[in-house]
């Protein structure tokens, strides 16, 4: 089997130099037309991306300078079809880019970075165009849409205001500049956070500084020492599943602090990687981008168009979970005291003291060590598990491909299909850390699913993971919060799956901000629910599914440390707010307003947000989460409510419930307003109780 793939690779490699083609400028060959990974090479992208964009600007100006009258089929539909190769290219680059970049991709984001962003505002700033869709818009309720239509020509209208349309010309000149300067910032911030972590190594020499962490996480260490040149010695790095484990397990107190210290002060420091400079910069753009388009503040213009609306909203969302969890996290930080204080060495618990504590705290109330459970949690078992409950839920079922091209050998590809083994799509996972991955676990889209002319396009989705590495003895066990991860992934892979939308631009996830996280949030769910942990919760060596008494000590810890969780998650919100409420332009000192926001919520000094600013990728290093980070709390709420749906049945697989849901929810993407799909789905309004209740908050 081996060896026809390695000739069947070759073949395409000799065809490709004999043509000295870009593999970008063909139709990809390849079956469920999946890119040729194996051929792409970093002298393609920009050759591509400058004829994309000189083909997408073809089509804009055809669309725009049309002598006949303007219509949603020759003006709205034209331009979401639009833009193909740009498209296939740009999902290819973003894709690897953060999988799998090397230093030629970091040269190629940044050169290309500003020409997108030009050739997005003339596509935004374009009058003519501008002029037909305002007619359009104007018209659009005796145009004779379906809904669907309806909202995409909204969407366009919306988007063009909001992207300065609407701007004299002196005014858009301003925007293109800041587009361009916002672009650049944003992509250094994320570069200097990537090249912080990665450059980061902690080599331990002495093994009794090891003292208290399980064999499974020396042997890690050791290897990745051993890969470094330093065999014979550990190597710890600020990638969470390298140092995480020390926080909970490791008896050195000294090691722990130096670990979390560097994790939670990269690119913060004096040099040329600090991002604080970089957070100026890019709030300063920010706030003038809003006030140039009439909004107050970044915060005011980012939630327009979103299911929250309006930063009042999200604030009063965020202060109904904060109390109740700020108040638990004291009790829990008043338990863990206690546990330092029978040690007798009277120390006072910091932030590096809590993942230690409470994982002896979690020991001694549940009987739950964590590491025991590790065996069960086989990286293949978990992933068929999730194949499995996707199969209960919706019928679907899960084939591997061994033939298809990956960009790494890490890659491995699925075929879905559906109950009538229609295909639905192709899922690629991409699960464990390297060199040139950003940290974190994400999915994307590397083909958007579409109908055009009576075929339906089905989509090629991709979920990437940092989980622990498989050992030379070891496979990859994971962690409960990998677990979870997981789950978490596979519910946007099946959101992107399962959409059945006409327009590309409104289908899987493009939905918005504060919405996409619930179909993810939602497969969570089901993860620790003794039904769903049977089906792959086997001992890796035994094969034997866990003990009934083990699952009911998951079940029962279920709330354990939620106090914490959700004040380092909810403190991070409301600093992403904070920060995007600023209407002041000047400079401005980040340490201090850092500080100055968490003291304004009553952030305990026991524990340290989730992300500082110089870290926190999601709102900085690009637009997409800023005054957007709230949206995990807000989805949280759906997520817990819609759950409620199917317990409320006692039957946590019930047909009709998961139907439904299949059907008003994740077939629909962005066709429909999406609190109108949840009422349609639940009947009535999400309630926040739900929620409330699994954490233990209420
Ligand atoms: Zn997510």
């Amino acid at each position: 089997m081996k060896k026809l793939l390695l000739t069947l690779t070759m073949g395409l490699l000799l065809m490709g130099c004999a043509k000295n083609d870009n593999p970008f400028f063909e139709t990809y060959k390849n079956k469920y037309g999946a890119p040729p990974f194996d051929q792409i090479k970093n002298e393609h992208y920009m050759p591509a991306f400058k004829e994309g964009i000189k083909q997408h600007q073809a089509e804009i100006d055809a669309i725009a300078n049309n002598s006949e009258a303007p219509t949603f089929d020759n003006t709205i539909a034209a331009l979401d079809f639009s833009g193909d190769l740009l498209k296939k290219v740009s999902s290819v680059f973003y894709n690897l880019y953060s999988a799998d970049t090397n230093e030629g991709m970091d040269k190629i984001a940044n050169e290309i970075s500003p020409i997108l962003s030009e050739h997005n505002d003339n596509l935004y700033l374009n009058e003519k165009l501008f002029a037909r869709i305002q007619t359009l818009f104007d018209k659009k309720d005796s145009l004779g849409l379906n809904d669907e239509q309806l909202r995409l020509l909204e969407k366009y209208h919306r988007d063009f205001i909001r992207s300065g349309a609407a701007l004299n010309p002196d005014q858009k000149e301003k925007l293109r500049q800041i587009n361009k300067d916002l672009g650049l910032a944003e992509l250094a911030f994320g570069q200097n956070v990537l090249d912080e972590t990665n450059s980061y190594k902690k080599i331990v020499d002495k093994e009794s500084d090891l003292a208290g962490l399980p064999e499974s996480v020396r042997q890690a260490a050791a290897e990745a020492a051993k890969e470094a040149g330093e065999e014979g010695k550990w190597l710890f790095t600020t990638q969470k599943s390298s140092f995480i484990p020390v926080l909970q397990y490791g008896e050195n107190r000294e090691l722990r602090k130096e670990l979390l210290m560097a994790y939670t002060t990269r690119a913060d420091h004096n040099n040329a990687k600090d991002n604080k400079p970089v957070i100026n910069k890019i709030m300063k753009l920010r706030t003038q981008k809003a006030q140039l388009l009439g909004f107050d503040t970044w915060a005011d213009y980012k939630l327009d168009d979103t299911m929250a609306k309006t930063p009042k909203a999200v604030y009063d969302l965020l202060e109904q979970v904060w109390i109740p969890a700020v108040a638990k996290a004291k009790e829990e930080a008043a338990d863990l005291q206690k546990l330092m204080d029978a040690e007798g060495k009277g120390e006072k618990l910091e932030p590096w003291d809590w993942w230690y504590y409470s994982e002896k705290l979690r020991k001694a109330k549940y009987d739950l060590d964590e590491e025991a459970l590790k065996p069960y949690f086989k990286l293949e078992n978990v992933r068929k598990g999730v194949f499995e409950l996707a199969s209960k839920l919706y019928g679907l079922k899960f084939e591997k491909l061994d033939s298809m091209p990956v960009y790494n050998p890490d890659v491995e590809v699925f075929k879905v299909t559906d109950a009538n083994d229609s295909l639905i799509g192709i899922l690629y996972t991409d699960y464990f850390p390297r060199a040139g991955k950003r940290a974190g676990a994400w999915m994307n889209n590397i083909v958007d699913q579409y109908k055009k002319e009576g075929i339906n396009h089905r989509p090629i989705i991709c979920n990437v993971g940092n989980f622990t590495k498989p050992t030379k003895d070891k496979p990859s066990l994971l962690s409960m919060d990998e677990v979870e991860t997981l789950f978490h992934e596979f519910g946007h892979a099946l959101h992107g799956l399962l959409t059945q939308c006409t327009y590309p631009s409104m289908s899987g996830t493009n939905v918005a901000r504060d919405f996409v996280e619930m179909p993810s949030q939602f497969m969570e769910n089901f993860c620790w629910e003794p039904e769903v942990m049977k089906t792959y919760a086997f001992h890796f060596k035994t094969g034997e599914v866990m003990p009934k008494e083990l699952m009911d000590k998951i079940q029962k810890a279920g709330t354990f440390n939620q106090g914490f969780i959700n004040t380092e998650l909810l403190a991070a919100s409301f600093l992403d707010m904070d920060y995007h409420m600023r209407k002041d332009t000047t400079n401005f000192d980040v340490t201090a307003f850092e500080n100055a926001s968490l003291a304004k919520m009553g952030m305990i000094p026991q524990i340290i947000v989730r992300y500082r600013s110089t870290y926190f990728n999601h709102i900085f290093s690009s637009d997409e989460y800023s005054a957007g980070y709230y949206s995990y709390t807000w989805a949280a709420v759906l997520d817990a409510d819609a759950f409620q749906a199917f317990k409320e049945t006692g039957d946590i697989f019930n047909q009709k419930v998961a139907t439904d849901f299949r059907k008003k929810i994740l077939e629909r993407g962005d066709s429909e307003d999406p609190m109108k799909l949840y009422r349609d789905f639940r009947g009535a309004d999400p309630n926040p109780d739900a929620l409330l209740i699994k954490r233990g908050l209420k």
